[in-house]
């Protein structure tokens, strides 16, 4: 099938841990994404975005498939079943040339992420090819000298998006902001206090590298914790730039192009429980940034409806005229849409890691309660309410308009409304445990640069 001639190429770019609150598109008081407001300003933004998991493998799984992260069964360990559609799938069916680019091999073919892309460049065969260079760049990365790959990612997607057929559907994932915090040099004096010594900024890196982040989550000083979240929003900052740069080399080779970008979870920096992300659905993990512009989306318009990542594979598939995705046990709507849309809550599921895993956490880590931490959980969220459901250690009730991050339990102020909440989150689980398809395959990692890069994020213990 031919896709229409009129047919727009479509561009979702994922930032990876970037959370909502530390966008200065939304209000954030550093100018940490003044190309993202670009975008904002001839599109629409999104006040209300919510991740489907708050981890990376997971969250893409909804984002590719428009299912919820326990229907597709996607986590670190789990690779996406053969079988479920996704949407550079329907796109390709429907004419479209599709391109994948990714810096983190937690979004990859790896997991099962490059289905129906015709063409998927990623870190690790980007590594392959460098071999010799891949640990002169690490140290680079590690120096504040080079970043994580973005910028020859963008290298790579400017050179296939002048050649390659139109309409293209492209997908980005950039890695600049995940921990460990650091950044590209020039771009962390923008935010560090003045007196802030390289050997200070060294060691946060080494503090936060691997699986070290946990420990260092529990024992970070407010001095360190100042400090890492000047790193991140300079890194967030200097991915800003590029997301910029690509913007400018769309208006030029691909001008008709749909841009939506959007985070694939958030960060948390001891706001509640959790440092970092991976362990917890608290507000810092699950609201993220999402803007989108071209073609016929409104133009500054200003979302306030509960939007899920996982929406953004529904609105894909219908800019694009194609076939729409795999049913769903929960909501599904059209972002274009969503000004008039109604929807109640919104969901977000994350595993627990397998008692092999945990043991190597456990091994390794000192301070980090790994068993505490490591729950199934899950979440159900109105416009004012969340209510958290951990396994084995029951719900807790937030207002999460009154309290941004969280705060108290305040259950039994609402007594009617938590047990509303319990039921329908109850339901959602089981739904989707009785869909759950158990296709899903183990990913095996075997090349030892992928192993150290995953260790390097710290999805390894
Ligand atoms: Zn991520």
């Amino acid at each position: 099938m031919a896709a229409s001639e009129h047919a727009p190429n479509i561009l979702i770019v994922t930032i990876d841990a970037v959370r909502r609150d530390h966008c200065s598109l939304y209000g954030y008081e550093r100018p940490t994404t003044p190309h993202m407001e670009r975008i904002a300003e001839r599109g629409t933004v999104f006040e209300n975005a919510i991740a489907d998991s708050g981890w990376t493998a997971a969250t893409v799984g909804s984002l590719f498939t428009g299912l919820c992260a326990g229907e597709h069964g996607v986590d670190p360990e789990h690779s996406l079943p053969e079988g479920i559609p996704t949407v550079a799938e329907r796109l390709r069916d429907t004419g479209y040339h599709t391109a994948g680019f990714s810096t983190n091999p937690m979004a990859s073919p790896l997991f099962g992420h490059g289905r129906g892309f015709d063409h998927f460049w990623y870190w690790e065969r980007w590594s392959a090819r460098t071999r010799l260079g891949a640990p002169l760049r690490y140290l680079g990365t590690r120096l504040g000298l080079s970043d994580m790959g973005g910028a020859d990612m963008l290298k790579a997607l400017s050179k296939h998006v002048r050649s390659c057929p139109k309409p293209v559907f492209g997908y980005v994932h950039f890695n600049e902001a995940h921990s460990p915090y650091g950044s590209v040099r020039a771009y962390e004096r923008m935010f560090l206090a003045r007196n802030t010594s390289w050997r200070d900024v060294r060691d946060i890196a080494r503090k936060t590298g691997h699986i070290r982040i946990y420990d260092f989550g529990e024992t970070a000083t407010d001095e360190e914790i100042e400090l890492v979240k000047a790193l991140y929003d300079a890194s967030i900052c200097y991915q800003d730039m590029l997301l910029g740069k690509l913007v400018a080399f769309l208006h030029q080779h691909a001008p008709n192009t749909v841009v939506i970008v959007t985070a694939d979870h958030g960060e948390a920096f001891a706001e509640e429980q959790a440092f970092g992300h991976n362990f917890c659905l608290e507000e810092t993990q699950i609201r993220v940034p999402l803007v989108m512009a071209g073609q016929d989306i409104a133009a500054g318009e200003q979302v306030n409806t509960l939007v899920q990542t996982r929406d953004i594979a529904q609105t894909v598939c219908a800019i694009a005229g194609a076939e729409q995705l795999a049913e769903t046990v929960a909501q599904r709507i059209d972002l274009r849409e969503a000004s008039g849309a109604e929807r109640k809550y919104a969901y977000a599921l994350r595993t627990a890691m397998s008692e092999e895993k945990a043991a190597e956490h456990r091994e390794k880590l000192t301070s980090f309660d790994v068993d505490e931490h490591n729950r199934l959980t899950t979440c159900i969220r109105s416009d004012r309410f969340k209510l958290t459901r951990k396994a084995g250690a029951g719900t807790v009730l937030q207002d999460v308009a009154s309290h941004p991050l969280g705060g108290p339990d305040c259950t039994s102020d609402h007594p009617v409304l938590a047990a509303e909440m319990q039921r329908s989150l109850s339901q959602w689980e089981q739904a989707q445990l009785s869909r759950q398809t158990d296709a899903s395959s183990d990913v095996q990692i075997d090349d030892p640069l992928v192993k150290e890069r995953l260790r390097g994020l710290g999805y390894m213990a």
